[in-house]
């Protein structure tokens, strides 16, 4: 691809061009302005090359070499690169008239490339940094046979389909504009009836679990920030601070010191332990422009964040009871395929060797306990202590961080927290965060791309649609509605002078899960027709048993 783009635009330097997770994408300093246009040009020279099947040959070059090649062919982007190499000597890969820099492996020649798509272009900064030039990039992808790029063209179709963003729209759920401001939500009638069936469930089954619910401020004096270590070691996602009456305030990116100056406002005894603290705490923080992403990354957003405070020897029970909730939770979403990895200690990291050791393995038991598979990320584990993160997949097994347990002998230190032991001494406790879907924006971004917009019947904004076929059945729709509505289900009336088609249409855009038409049948015979979104009929029932079928699906969250 870098061959062909150099072929059309000579001109161009060349930055990175990684092979990625799902393909492929280079960054180019570019005179002209590539566009989506650009792309079957771009292909067609690229089938030259491959149609040409010249071999790739690689070229072992002493640094200062490789450093005058490319600073003779302008390319400063590579001299930047090769000055940043420790190794003695740097290869080079060479094909026709076209050379870079790279690590290899390649294939033997270009005529092995067999099916290969340019899907996008986009702007990216140099090493990623808003400071830095803007640059073009492509991406692409490429496979060893035709029918595989198939498929997987077909599968990034159902992808944009299922785009939140688009959805997002078209089922009127949630914007986001510059007048706001980027990566801050905007959540409509619609989308804040489904956030509110997610926290009714959420605060339900917290307090059932043994939580306690807590709610605390936006923001808190920079002083603490300072006292939790956030101010050195999360700087770089915190906004500046703000002054009142000659003091310094920050917004809050995490909720914890809150939680814990509500555990320290009195004495504890170890009777009280553990203690489950809870909070849809909104937080905010940092994100560059640049990875800013729908809901997925955002700049302000509602963890369900929860602080457990126990004893070291009450950790692996305690996490135990954390993953049984988290994956029931999970369930409950149309979750039931996840990956689960266990992170361990770091190379930089506080508390005592033998707390890291028990802690993991309180970790590593409550799994085993569960029988659950897991994997283990060697020193991946955050600097104040080891997690376990899991990571659910899609119906287009699409894999989204959600959940996390992370055990902390960080801020109990820092912020010393402590208990009234048996022996009327204090002792250090250990603190658990948790977080179930992670952020409330991203997991119902997630959810949106899950379930293509189609809700289950508990979430779904608007249940069942009542559409008139004439004026006539106005009032009898009416009546209808009136005692859906006393019943907690959400139902709404189409009663605009249209045709009945279109009704049915227009319910089916939204997704509403049931819709039922009156006509002069239904009001003689006093009952309902019921169809799916689908369009499979359900068939006629009484209004009563229509709400008792309602709602043993909406209890059962089916
Ligand atoms: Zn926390």
């Amino acid at each position: 691809m870098a061959h062909a783009v150099k072929e059309l635009f000579p001109d161009t330097k060349f930055a990175i061009g990684p092979a990625i997770a799902d393909g492929f994408y280079y960054d180019f300093d570019c005179g002209h302005a590539i566009t989506q246009e650009d792309l079957p040009r771009i292909e067609e020279k690229m089938k030259e090359i491959i149609k040409a099947n010249k071999p790739f040959i690689r070229k072992d070059m002493p640094k200062e070499e490789a450093l005058n090649f490319f600073q003779e062919s302008g390319e400063i982007y590579k001299v930047e690169l090769i000055n940043e190499i420790t190794e003695e000597t740097v290869s080079i890969y060479e094909e026709g008239n076209f050379a870079d820099l790279c690590r290899g492996p390649h294939l033997e020649s270009t005529g092995k490339v067999k099916a290969f798509k340019l899907l996008n272009v986009a702007g990216a900064y140099w090493r990623g940094s808003e400071k830095n030039k803007m640059l073009q990039r492509i991406y692409g992808v490429s496979f060893p046979a035709k029918d595989e790029l198939k498929k997987h063209l077909e599968f990034l179709e159902e992808v944009k389909k299922r785009d939140h963003r688009r959805l997002g729209k078209e089922l009127d759920l949630f914007s986001m504009n510059d007048d706001i401001g980027a990566g801050l939500v905007l959540w409509h009638p619609r989308g804040a009836v489904i956030r509110r069936a997610i926290e009714n469930f959420w605060l339900d089954e917290h307090c059932k679990a043994g939580y306690q619910i807590l709610y605390t401020p936006h923001m808190a004096k920079l002083d603490l920030w300072k006292k939790t270590g956030h101010v050195d070691f999360y700087k770089e996602n915190m906004y500046s601070p703000i002054e009142i009456e000659g003091l310094e305030y920050e917004i809050k990116p995490m909720n914890c010191p809150f939680h814990v100056s509500i555990f320290k406002s009195h004495l504890r005894s170890y009777r009280e332990l553990p203690l489950r603290f809870a909070e849809l705490g909104t937080v905010y923080r940092y994100e560059r422009s640049g990875v800013l992403h729908g809901l997925l990354r955002v700049r302000g957003f509602t963890q369900d964040d929860a602080h457990i405070f126990c004893m070291e020897d009450q950790i692996e029970e305690e996490v135990l009871k954390v993953l049984e909730f988290t994956l029931f939770v999970l369930k409950t979403f149309g979750f039931s395929d996840y990956d689960i990895y266990l992170s361990t200690r770091p190379d930089k990291y506080v508390g005592t060797d033998a707390a890291w050791e028990k802690a993991t393995g309180a970790l590593e038991h409550a799994l085993k306990k569960k029988e659950l598979r897991y994997e283990v990320d060697p020193g991946e584990g955050v600097f104040y202590g080891p997690k376990i993160d899991i990571k659910v997949r899609d119906s287009l097994g699409r894999q989204w961080q959600c959940s996390t347990i992370q055990v902390d002998f960080n801020i109990p230190e820092r912020l010393d927290i402590t208990y009234r032991g048996t022996d009327s001494k204090d002792h250090r406790l250990i603190m658990i965060h948790r977080a179930l879907m992670g952020s409330l924006e991203r997991f119902f971004g997630v959810l949106i791309e899950h379930y293509a917009g189609a809700f289950p019947l508990w979430l779904s904004p608007v249940q069942i649609s009542v559409l008139t076929i004439s004026e006539r059945h106005v009032e009898y729709c009416k009546r209808i509605i009136g005692s859906l509505l006393a019943a907690g289900i959400r139902a709404d009336m189409d009663e605009e002078n249209e045709k009945i088609g279109y009704k049915i249409r227009k319910a089916a855009v939204l997704k509403t899960p049931y819709m039922c038409i009156i006509g002069d049948k239904e009001m003689e015979s006093n009952a309902v027709n019921i169809r799916k979104r689908n369009g499979e009929n359900v068939g006629e029932m009484s209004l009563d048993n229509l709400t008792t079928f309602l709602k043993d699906e909406i209890s059962n969250r089916r």
